[in-house]
């Protein structure tokens, strides 16, 4: 497996590399966004693992350009800023996880091998969460084998609640991953479907929260 390693500290870098070999992986790695950007354009990686704090280019710009190319290539944000609001702008930029720092090396690395088996059962082409699973060419969903009865704009909401499982999915997200279905679907619209897809799950103990002012997350009840 090879990760670009992008972290501006020279300190951190070292342990970081030190770390991610062990795991077995093989470690490229840069200091610079710019430089990021240009490694990540001409060469594939299995993950990367991006500071956002960087000269030359942001880190969240070098996501959003990878992104732009249209590379599915999973991503692990590091940052040390404001938590919430760079939680909610970078996922729209694309990132696909989260570090706070300053971590632990063993949070780092849960999260890391939590992301490539999220990314290697969604290219098997079915997505897992808390015992639901999804095929995403039937298009049909399962709690622990057991069939869900959801209509398409159902399974179209959990789709994406699911391949974002843990973190926040916005409202205008859901509305563009609805369009496609159907002509206009607007916030009300979406809430609909939300509200209903809920309602469902509940059973099985699964929930869909709503953090106000910034969308839903998909969460398995204790
Ligand atoms: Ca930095």
């Amino acid at each position: 497996m090879r990760i670009l390693l992008v972290e501006d500290d020279p300190a951190l870098a070292g342990s970081l590399r030190q770390g991610l070999q062990q795991m077995g992986f093989a470690v490229e790695s840069c200091q610079d966004g710019s430089e990021a950007d240009a490694m990540l354009s001409l060469r594939a990686f299995d993950v990367v693992v991006l500071d956002l704090g960087l000269p030359g280019l942001s880190g969240m710009e070098v996501l959003k350009r990878l992104r732009k190319r249209g590379a599915t290539t999973p991503v692990l944000v590091l940052t040390a800023r404001d938590a919430l609001q760079d939680r909610v702008t970078g996922l729209k930029a694309g990132a696909d996880d989260y570090v706070l720092k300053p971590f632990d090396f063993e949070e780092l690395e849960a999260r890391l091998q939590a992301l490539l088996r999220r990314t290697q059962s969604e290219r098997a082409g079915y997505l897992e969460a808390g015992g639901l699973r999804l095929d995403k060419r039937s298009r049909q969903a399962f709690f622990e084998h057991q069939p869900l009865m959801l209509s398409s704009r159902e399974v179209a909401v959990l789709e994406l609640l699911m391949s974002r499982c843990g973190r926040v999915v916005g409202k205008d997200q859901l509305a563009e991953h609805l369009t496609g279905l159907e002509e206009e679907i607007g916030p009300n619209a979406v809430e609909v479907y939300v509200h209903r897809l809920r309602r469902k799950l509940e059973p099985f103990g699964i929930s869909v929260r709503t953090l106000r002012g910034l969308g839903y997350l998909l969460e398995k009840n204790d």
